[in-house]
């Protein structure tokens, strides 16, 4: 029991209008919840933020509820048992569940997974190993379906699903163009993931640079961003290209829908795009483990964590994850 302990937790103090801001959000400390029957109390360790957090502070209508004003931010959790009252979970394992953005939780049993510590650090949990890896993992193959030989590009390449995208595209026998922001990035991408080539958004010339890197055009283009780089990459589609839509990340602080594209080649080319959303995949939660743990086992994938320290520096991070200042899976280290 953690009695003399508090409870801090961020909440959504205001809704954010186009980027979020510090004063969107608020710290509250408050006594620590006690479990009841079927629960168990956790205290977080690890704290996963993620792009999907803005779309929940928005009152829009979407495929998951908002956050209500003054509500705990929601969020998955690597978090260690405190007390139990379920008789599947003892105090100190190590679990993944939903905590959100605070010290302490009290979960259902039912939305626990246990973690074992000697498999994989924790944290992987939360990326690699986790909803993002599995992300890329469903949408590359199962939407994109890259065949050997071909080319593939994907955008926030150095992040937590494009850096998986790109490599499990590498181990399918494909060329793997990745976009990201800046030098520093880009040259994470090629020397440390093994991608074929890299170019920076923010460089100008990304549509020529692109064309030059991908001189027999793109078969599956793995869509993170949207914006400028969605713009570069579409003239270069070949006939039957598939476009799996995981995210539009450059567009989630805007205020105005942007206007709609011009899906001429859609036809013409005959391209598949098709949006996806991790969770309506649940079916392929084994085959993901069973080859990406492998993967990371053996080398074949890397993966790479942008760690901050402090559940207080949550609603920055969080903001920074907006302006492409993370470098790699984003996480909170709340207990160290
Ligand atoms: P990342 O670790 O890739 O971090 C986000 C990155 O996005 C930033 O580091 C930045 O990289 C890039 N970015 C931010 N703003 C812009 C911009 N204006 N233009 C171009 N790039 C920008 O995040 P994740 O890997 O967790 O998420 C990647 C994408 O996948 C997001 O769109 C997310 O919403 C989506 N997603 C979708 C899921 C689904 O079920 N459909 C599930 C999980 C994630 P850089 O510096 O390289 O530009």
């Amino acid at each position: 029991m953690a009695t003399g302990h508090k409870n801090r937790q961020i909440v959504l103090k205001r809704r954010p209008v186009g980027a979020p801001a510090a004063e969107d959000f608020a710290i509250v400390e408050g006594a620590v919840p006690e479990p009841g029957d079927g629960e168990v109390l956790a205290r977080a360790l690890w704290l996963s933020l993620d792009p999907y957090m803005r779309g929940r502070m928005s009152d829009r209508k979407s495929y998951a509820p908002s956050v209500a004003l003054g509500a705990v931010m929601v969020a998955r959790t690597v978090s260690r048992v405190i007390d139990s009252r379920d008789s599947g979970f003892a105090p100190g394992e190590i679990v993944l569940g939903p905590g959100g953005w605070q010290d302490y939780a009290v979960l259902p049993a039912a939305s626990l997974r246990k973690l074992d510590p000697d498999a994989a650090p924790v944290s992987t949990a939360l990326g690699v190993l986790g909803m993002p890896g599995m992300t890329a993992y469903v949408g590359l193959l199962d939407i994109g379906r890259p065949a050997k030989g071909e080319t593939v590009v994907v955008s926030a390449a150095s992040g937590a699903v494009g850096s998986v995208v790109g490599q499990i595209a590498r181990i399918k026998g494909c060329r793997v163009v990745g976009v990201a922001g800046g030098d520093t990035k880009c040259r994470y991408v090629v020397d440390e993931l093994g991608f074929d080539a890299c170019l920076d958004h923010r460089a100008p010339g990304l549509a020529d640079a692109l064309a030059r890197a991908c001189p027999g055009g793109i078969d599956v283009y793995f869509e993170n961003v949207g914006g400028a780089v969605q713009r570069a990459v579409w003239p270069l589609l070949n006939d039957f290209a598939r476009v799996p839509v995981c995210g539009l990340i450059a567009q989630y602080n805007d205020v105005e829908p942007v206007p709609g594209p011009n899906l001429t080649p859609v036809v013409t080319k005959r391209l598949t795009v098709r949006g996806f959303i991790v969770s309506d995949h649940g079916d392929r939660w084994g085959d993901f483990y069973r080859d990406v743990s492998a993967w990371v086992r053996e080398g074949r994938i890397k993966y790479r964590e942008d760690v901050v320290d402090g559940l207080e520096r949550a609603p920055e991070a969080f903001i920074g994850l907006l302006e492409g200042r993370n470098f790699g899976k984003l996480l909170v280290r709340v207990t160290g």
